[in-house]
């Protein structure tokens, strides 16, 4: 089988660069072993929060230019990081996602701990606040679903409050939730969507939820709504009348495996291949040490060729790399990686501290380009989590790297 660009990861950075290439007349192929970070997603795509120093960031697009050199957007440049921070709103518009947020100035997202993170590009679930200390309303009637664990009223409550905001905790019981109550491991966000996108019991919930709203002007709800089609978020807001937040819960995340969905559907809409649940096990190269094809588990013995190939298998979390107890590799083409001598180095022993082992990640030649052996691979290019040198964690610049990075990896391809 023969591409133009074959790419090994179908999550957030690799749909990205397979929908830009896609839609540029390539002809591409993702393959994609499973579920990514967006099925964990907290609803905002983050660019820049925190510089490496612990310094907090306003403005994104500025504070890029303050980044060590091995950063990723230092390596693309803060011209170029800022061109496609800006292109990213019109690309998710074009995929028929509403997003929100600008490179130039950071907004607030609510965490599922009540704890308020900065974001740069939110989701229409979600309701973007422009400071740190914004008040979400005067009285806000916050709203469970009877039975699910995952949404921490209390919590939230608590974060409201100091902020001034009176808060009452109610919830809504519904008969069509009582088959998974019965099992409280079934009471998880994707699974209440599920019952919910079923005709009219959404509209039975918000109804329900109307009816509990006393003094309040705001009323806060879980993320778990619409798994299939966002414009059910909005006919929620318009039922239940007043001012209405959607708050991230904790994973599985309905809407980031929206997104996802949504980004693999405008991929294949644009003639994309798109093999999920198989795994790319190794590559062949040509003498010039470029990569040749890539074989798979599903596969087997058919090779897929492509003229260039895009590695955006994640981080540890997705197996892009692996640890073992003496080394860090990378288990597909045994690209260099940079990362620190010796095990202790690796993590520290509080959970909560900086890790370092975030920061790992492929070292990359002449922009996105990888390197065996200290060689650059001229037709193998690395975007996303799986990049060194930044901790995406500490920093708040995940969503960013994975973006910015996959655009800038499509247009080297393009203009080649
Ligand atoms: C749990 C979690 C939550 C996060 N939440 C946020 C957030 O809310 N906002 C934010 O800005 N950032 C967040 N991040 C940071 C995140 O890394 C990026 O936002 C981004 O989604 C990463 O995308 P990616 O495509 O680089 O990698 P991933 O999403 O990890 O996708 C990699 C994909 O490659 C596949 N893969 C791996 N190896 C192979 C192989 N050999 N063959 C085929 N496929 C393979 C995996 O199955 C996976 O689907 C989060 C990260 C994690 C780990």
């Amino acid at each position: 089988m023969k591409f133009d660009t074959i790419i090994i990861g179908g999550g957030l950075s690799g749909l990205v660069c397979g929908i830009k290439l896609q839609k540029a007349g390539q002809k591409c192929a993702i393959v994609s072993a499973g579920q990514s970070a967006m099925h964990f997603s907290s609803g905002t795509f983050d660019l820049l929060g925190r510089l490496p120093d612990g310094t907090a960031v306003e403005n994104p697009s500025e504070a890029a230019g303050r980044l060590d050199k091995g950063h990723p957007y230092s390596i693309l440049g803060t011209e170029a990081v800022l061109k496609y921070a800006d292109e990213a709103k019109d690309f998710f518009a074009e995929c028929g996602i509403s997003v929100s947020g600008d490179a130039r100035k950071n907004s607030w997202r609510i965490t599922p701990a009540g704890e308020r993170k900065p974001a740069w590009l939110t989701l229409g679930d979600f309701t973007p606040l422009a400071s740190k200390d914004e008040k979400i309303g005067n009285r806000a009637l916050i709203v469970n679903i009877l039975g699910y664990l995952d949404f921490n009223t209390k919590f939230l409550a608590d974060s409201f409050e100091k902020q001034g905001t009176e808060c009452r905790i109610a919830a809504v019981r519904l008969d069509e939730m009582e088959r998974l109550r019965k099992n409280p491991s079934e009471m998880r966000a994707t699974n209440i969507a599920r019952v919910m996108d079923r005709d009219g019991i959404w509209e039975k919930a918000a109804l329900q939820i109307k009816e509990l709203i006393r003094e309040e002007d705001v009323v806060v709800l879980p993320a778990v709504f619409g798994l299939k089609d966002a414009s059910v978020v909005d006919k929620i807001r318009e039922t239940i009348g007043v001012r209405t937040i959607f708050a991230a819960t904790m994973p599985p995340s309905v809407p980031g495996i929206r997104t996802q969905m949504a980004l693999r559907s405008e991929f294949e809409k644009a003639g994309g291949r798109f093999f999920l649940g198989d795994t790319v096990t190794g590559s062949e190269c040509r003498e010039n040490g470029e990569i040749e094809s890539v074989g798979t588990v599903n596969f087997g013995d058919i090779r897929l060729h492509a003229d260039n190939f895009v590695l955006a298998s994640g981080s540890f979390f997705s197996k892009g790399m692996i640890a073992s107890p003496s080394k860090i590799y990378e288990p597909i083409f045994g690209i260099d990686l940079n990362y620190a001598e010796g095990r202790g180095n690796w993590f520290d022993g509080c959970f909560w501290n900086r890790q370092n082992y975030i920061s790992f990640g492929a070292c990359t030649k002449d922009g996105l380009h990888a390197s065996i052996n200290g060689n650059t691979i001229g037709n193998l290019y690395v975007i996303g989590s799986l990049l060194g040198g930044s901790n995406t964690l500490y920093e708040g610049c995940g969503g960013g790297i994975a973006i910015i990075t996959a655009m800038a990896a499509a247009d080297s391809i393009l203009n080649k």
